[in-house]
């Protein structure tokens, strides 16, 4: 995959960037390795001053910030303001906890004094995807530099200009040039870079193979990784739940960043007794939503990121279709335009057992099941292979507790649509990946953990 800039909306080619040759990835291995000797002894308090003033630059410049990822990747422009403004919270966040998560702990013993302390591990590299070109990025590295770390981004190869500019940012914020630097280079250069001796862990946020791809690679070198992955997350409402409020959330969740997160709502789970009414308002809403150029204000769905996404999806679609489901609406691309334009979709009847109804679809579309109970309900939410996050509907103390008990995710949302918060930690189970982002576990999960003991 070249590294470049093609806008989805249209389909013109932008700017295309070479990779970096070897000699060039070596070389900012070597100052990465260089910064962390120095970098590691920087106190939190500088640490924190020079994210608060990232959180600045990111504030001051969010429509530019914004175009640019609109331009990459295609998402509304005003989703990316929010994007780029919760880059700043996470700053914020980090420059103000990070001392506390990171202070010493004491744990009584029959030492004279036992404590733990947490340590920076060196330099940690991150494989990032397009979706929330801002924000993953920023997730893993507020967290990463407050703990004295160094950060290298391996960023997707189609937003290499938000890599750049993340880069910059954090350079202009006063960070150390090598505290954070972005690599152009493909996905095949990453083992490479994994098995320097400097890299010391590594985290990605995309696909399984990509996950199980930087997780072999790490495993042979014995190094951590935090990996988040896809999701097929239920979103489930039950008889007792609040049907409209439902409905509203149901189109937000399954519609954010043109319906391609990984914590999106795409399995809707309904009560029998009120599916017939979910469906039916459910299509208007969905009928409702303008799509169209992502720069415009009043855009709700921008096309999807690459041609490939695209194809994907439409294949999912065809496959659901022979597999028995129904279209309600939509149901292929709108290729009367150029771009990547998906319309808003519908799907019912899919068998719940088909091989269809187990993968994750990165679009904008909602596959609908009927429920008889709520056993059927946490029954069909845990048969896929993921757990990421769930979010289900009721006003039921028992039934709201069985879900919490029993909904086999890293998240459960009641009431609510699945989201992250820099307070709370993100990340899943089963083939969602494994460790945490964001809020004390996040920032834990790169350090070493040392065990100090006085006698
Ligand atoms: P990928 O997983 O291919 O890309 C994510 C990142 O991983 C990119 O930086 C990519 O680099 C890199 N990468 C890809 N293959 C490898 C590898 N073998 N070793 C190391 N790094 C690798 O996602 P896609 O863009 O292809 O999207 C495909 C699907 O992945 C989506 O349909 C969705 O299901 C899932 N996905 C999930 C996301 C999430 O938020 N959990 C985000 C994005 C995708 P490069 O761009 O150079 O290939």
């Amino acid at each position: 995959m070249a590294i470049a800039t093609i806008n989805p909306a249209t389909g013109e080619t932008i700017k295309i960037f070479e990779p970096l040759k070897d000699a060039e990835i070596a070389s900012k291995l070597d100052l990465a390795g260089q910064t962390f000797q120095h970098y590691r002894q920087t106190s939190f308090y500088q640490r924190s001053q020079w994210l608060e003033k990232a959180a600045i630059i990111l504030e001051q410049e969010k429509a530019d910030f914004a175009k640019l990822i609109t331009l990459e990747m295609g998402k509304p422009y005003q989703a990316a303001i929010a994007e780029v403004e919760k880059c700043a919270l996470v700053c914020n966040y980090y420059a103000e906890y990070a001392p506390s998560f990171l202070a010493d702990v004491t744990v009584k013993t029959d030492a004279s004094h036992s404590f733990v302390r947490y340590q920076p591990m060196g330099v940690i590299l991150a494989v990032m995807p397009w979706n929330f070109p801002f924000w993953q990025v920023f997730r893993f590295a507020a967290p990463t530099l407050m703990a004295g770390n160094v950060g290298l981004l391996k960023h997707a190869s189609n937003v290499p200009q938000c890599a750049l500019a993340i880069a910059d940012i954090i350079h202009r914020a006063g960070f150390p040039q090598g505290a954070f630097q972005t690599l152009l280079i493909g996905a095949a250069k990453v083992a490479d870079v994994m098995a320097d001796d400097r890299v010391k862990a590594a985290t990605l946020t995309g696909s399984e193979p990509a996950g199980a791809s930087l997780a072999a690679a790490a495993g042979k070198q014995i190094k951590k990784t935090v990996l988040e992955l896809g999701g097929s997350d239920p979103f489930i409402v039950l008889e007792s739940g609040d049907l409209e409020t439902a409905v509203v959330t149901a189109t937000t969740a399954r519609m954010l960043n043109n319906g391609q997160s990984c914590i999106a709502a795409k399995r809707f789970i309904i009560a029998e007794s009120i599916a017939t009414e979910f469906e039916k308002l459910l299509s208007e809403k969905f009928l409702a939503l303008k799509v169209g150029d992502p720069m415009e204000p009043d855009t709700d769905l921008g096309p999807l990121a690459t041609p490939d996404i695209l194809q994907d999806l439409d294949q999912q679609v065809q496959s659901a279709i022979n597999s028995g489901g129904k279209v309600l609406i939509g149901g292929s691309p709108l290729s009367h335009r150029p771009g990547n334009f998906y319309p808003p979709t519908i799907i019912t009847d899919i068998p719940p057992d088909s091989a269809i109804a187990q993968e994750e679809f990165f679009g904008p579309v909602a596959l609908l099941f009927r429920v008889p109970n709520i056993d059927a309900a946490i029954q069909l939410a845990n048969a896929t292979p993921f757990g990421l996050g769930a979010s289900a509907w009721t006003n039921n103390h028992q039934e709201r507790d069985r879900l919490i008990a029993e909904i086999e995710a890293g998240a459960v949302f009641i009431n609510s649509m699945v989201k992250s918060d820099p307070r709370l930690p993100f990340g899943g189970i089963k083939r969602s990946g494994y460790g945490r982002e964001l809020s004390i576990q996040g920032i834990h999960e790169f350090v070493n953990v040392k065990t100090v003991w006085l006698k």
